[in-house]
Order: C-alpha cells, then structure tokens, then sequence
C-alpha cells in the first residue's frame, strides 16, 4: 500500500510544489515524549537563558527573512513583500517577549495577614498549537515567543498547505540553540489532533482558525477538562463618520480589506459609512480598489495573489453570487484574471440585506461590503448584527462618537483612525463566535501558565 501524502500547491499556478509524508502515530507518540521529558529541565531554565536563545531566533529570522518569505508566498500566495514584513514582525515578538517575560511573569504581591503572600507564575508543560495557514509565520510565533519564554514547549500543527513554512519555523528555534524538544512540528492532519489533545502529557491546547475547527478542539478540551484559547473568524466593522479624515479613512479601508490577499481575521470586512459622506467616500475606495494591481505574488509591483486554496476562491466566489442574488448591487468593475491558480480580483459590494452572506458570514477574500447609515447608533446597530466579534474600527474627530462606538460596539478590539492590527505589546483577541482568551502582551504569556497562590506564615 502507498504511504499517504500531502501535498502543497502553489495558488498562483495550480502546480505541485512538494509533497509531505504525515508523521505516523509512534512518530507523534515520540516527540510529545521529547516534549515531556524537555518540559521536566526547560521549567527550570533561567529566564536569561530563554531570553538569549529567544534572541538568537529573532536574529535568524532577521537575517533568512527573505527565504522564509518565499516559501510562504510559493506556499499561500501573498505578496512577497507583505510576507517579508511577516518574518520581520516574528523577530519583533521574539525580541518583545525576550525582553519583557520577566516583568510580565514576576511574583504578584498581594498584602494579607501571612508574612507574605502573593501569585507566581509557572509553567504547565506541552501545550498544542493549531494554527492556519493565512499568515504562517506570524500566527505561529505569537504564540511560540511567549509560551516559550514561560517555560512551557511547544507542539505544532499547522495547517496542511503550509507545511514547507511549518518545518522552518521549527528549524529558527533549533538553529537558536532552544533544546531538542523544546518546539516541534506534527506534520499531522486535522483527524490525528483529537489524540494529541486527550494525551495526559500535552497540559493545553490554543487553535487559531475557523469556528468549525474551534468548535472540535474546544469540546475535546472540554472532555479532558485542559484549557483552550480560540482566535477565530472574524467580520469586522469599519464605521467612518462625518467628522473623519475622509482620504485618512478610504486609505486605511482599501489596506484593511485587502491585504495579505484579503485573507485576514482583523481585516475590515463591512463598512457602514455616514450618508453625508458616503458617496464621496464610495467614489475613491472603489477607485483605489480597482487600481489595485492582481498579479505575480514575487512582483514588487504586486498588490492582490491568489487566493490561498481553489476551495477558499470557490467559497468566496458563491458568497459573492449569493450575496448579489440576495440583493446586493456590484459597485466596482473586478479586474480580469487568470483561469490557471487560484484568482479572485478585488471587488466592492453594496446594502448586503440581513441573511446574504455579505450581511452574515466572514467573506474570506478580497470583496468589501458597504453601506449607508443615518447615524451612529444605527452602524453600531448593524456592526454588532454579526455573530463574529473580533475587531472594529471608527474614524472621527468626534469624543463622545469615539466613547460610543468603545462601549458599545461587541468586539475584543476597537481601533480609532487606525488600521486594526495585531501588535506585540497589546492585547488580541475576540469576543463571540470569534474566540476566546487573549494572546500578546502580558495576557499571552499568561494565557498557559498556572498562577499559583502562595502563602506563607
Ligand atoms: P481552518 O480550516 O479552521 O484551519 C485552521 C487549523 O485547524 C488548520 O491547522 C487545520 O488543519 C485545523 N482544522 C481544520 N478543521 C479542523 C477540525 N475539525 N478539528 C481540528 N482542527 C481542524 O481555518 P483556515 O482556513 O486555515 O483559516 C481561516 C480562518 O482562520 C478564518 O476564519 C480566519 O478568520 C481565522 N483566523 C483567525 C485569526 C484570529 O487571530 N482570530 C487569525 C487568523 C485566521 P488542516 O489544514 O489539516 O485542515
């Protein structure tokens, strides 16, 4: 019998890059033992010690960004250069956690009657992270640098299509001097998790993903009574007032929806837009968006690859009809593009009605989807109609519309004439079907630790 394979191809071709033969169940079984056995002297390690390995990664990462970069553009499609900036972003969390665990972890004192009293912060052992393929570096290495520097180890599973990344990443924090076991890659498929997670010897498991993938992990989790963490979808709001700085807000919209080939959980999805600006606004992001150049994600001059997989363009392709079916109106002219690959050219939509999936459903891809509002408290309304939660954005001068839309808009982040995005030194995450838990920060190197009370008389 032929041994099974996985297969990466290149969206931009269709073309098979490389083929993977899955780690069978003793080679599972053996590297969570190395896990184990590490986590047992790796808990023990210096802070100074971890923090000069995380470092030497970070210093890795800096110096092969560019090949790194290739393999994910070959692997997923997105621009080059975005996924360049990607690598850069990884060694910047490598250094911010190199730098800052020790503040973050250090003894909480709390004054009581005993002598002394207060919270440490201690490792738990292997946790599992299943991550996505649509930023393969980064989505990995928020949560590697922190679980990390916590003493914990890590287990990945990353998602099929990007498996070329997945052995890399492994490579930085072996090639940084981290001890065997300390990080390794499953090249495993989505069935075998269920038995990683209900392995004694994995303490925790964090997935970043689709709601359906959560939804399993989760529950497993829930079964074997260890913690989870869940990123999920997203299908976030982007709000423009009156007041804004109109070419400020097109500027960062167009960015928001499109980058990394529209393939983003924080990227702005719908966009409810004050009727006194609206057509102006209109006017020029359907004009940027149509500018936007799809072609060659290695091209400099590129701004829009492919899609990621011919299932993730085939989906986007029957929201969009659907959408339109339903009621939506096409407000831009979509570029054409190539039969061969997996392609999708930016396009625009208008008044989505409640039930089309431009109105519900995360569109994973390139199509924004806009409309009119009266006022505030009505694109609130409709921004939280979603069931996904994760971030927002509003662009005013206004203070009493900024505290508005910060108290009531149903997210875990609300941005303010800002791009939303993720960054090392805040906070991140969603509330909803969107996830939750919170990675980055102080609360991503606590997200798996066990914060023992201590008491002394
Ligand atoms: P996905 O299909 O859920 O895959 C994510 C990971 O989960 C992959 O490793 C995948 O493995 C695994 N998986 C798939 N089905 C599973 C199941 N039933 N049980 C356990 N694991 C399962 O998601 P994706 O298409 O890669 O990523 C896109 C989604 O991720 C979008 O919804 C996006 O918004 C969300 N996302 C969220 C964040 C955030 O921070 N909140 C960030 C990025 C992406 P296989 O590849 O082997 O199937």
């Amino acid at each position: 019998m032929s041994k099974p394979v996985v297969t990466s191809i290149n969206p931009a071709t269709g073309d098979v890059l490389q083929t993977f033969t899955p780690h069978g169940s003793a080679n599972v079984d053996a590297a969570i033992e190395r896990a184990d056995d590490r986590f047992q002297t790796w808990r023990l390690s210096s802070l100074t010690e971890r923090s000069r390995l995380m470092h030497k990664a970070a210093d890795i990462l800096d110096a092969r960004k560019d090949a790194f970069a290739r393999t994910m553009t070959m692997e997923m499609g997105k621009p080059l250069r975005e996924a360049i900036a990607e690598v850069e972003k990884c060694a910047l969390v490598c250094r911010h956690y190199a730098d800052h665990a020790e503040a973050y972890l250090k003894d909480e004192t709390i004054e009581t009657e005993a002598k002394r009293s207060y919270v440490r912060n201690l490792p738990i052992g292997p946790v599992l992270a299943v991550m996505p393929w649509n930023y393969p570096f980064w989505q990995v290495f928020r949560f590697a640098a922190p679980t990390l520097m916590a003493g914990n180890v890590g287990l990945l599973k990353h998602a099929s299509n990007v498996w070329g990344s997945a052995l890399n990443i492994e490579k930085v924090f072996r090639e940084a001097g981290f001890p065997e076991g300390c990080f390794q890659t499953l090249l495993i498929g989505s069935k075998a998790i269920e038995g990683v997670i209900r392995d004694s010897r994995v303490k925790a498991v964090t997935l970043t993903g689709s709601g359906p993938a959560g939804r399993s992990v989760a529950s497993i989790a829930g079964e074997e009574l260890k913690p989870s963490l869940l990123e999920l979808g997203g299908s976030d709001a982007f709000i423009v007032m009156p007041s804004a700085d109109i070419a400020k807000a097109v500027e960062t919209a167009v960015k928001s929806r499109n980058k990394n080939n529209g393939q983003s959980c924080i990227a702005a999805k719908r966009f409810f837009v004050h009727a006194e600006i609206y057509d102006a606004f209109t006017r020029d992001f359907v004009k940027q968006v149509e500018a936007l150049r799809v072609g060659d994600p290695m091209l400099d001059t590129t701004d829009i690859g492919p899609l990621a997989t011919k299932a993730i363009r085939d989906d986007l392709v029957s929201q969009v009809d659907a959408t339109l079916k339903g009621g939506a109106q096409l407000i831009s002219k979509p570029a054409d593009v190539d039969d061969k690959g997996w392609w999708f050219a930016p396009q625009v939509l208008s008044e989505a009605p409640r039930g089309t999936p431009g109105s519900d459903e995360e569109m994973f891809g390139p199509a924004a989807n806009l409309w009119r509002v009266d006022s505030l408290p009505e694109a609130i309304l409709k921004a939280n109609h979603s069931d996904f939660g994760l971030g927002s954005a509003i662009f005013t001068q206004d203070e009493a519309e900024i505290e508005e839309a910060v108290r009531d808009l149903q997210a875990g982040s609300t941005f303010v004439n800002a791009l939303v995005a993720s960054d090392p030194r805040l906070p991140f995450g969603g509330v909803k079907q969107s996830g939750y838990g919170r990675e980055l920060a102080a609360d991503g190197i606590k997200a798996f630790v066990n914060r023992k009370t201590v008491s002394v008389s």
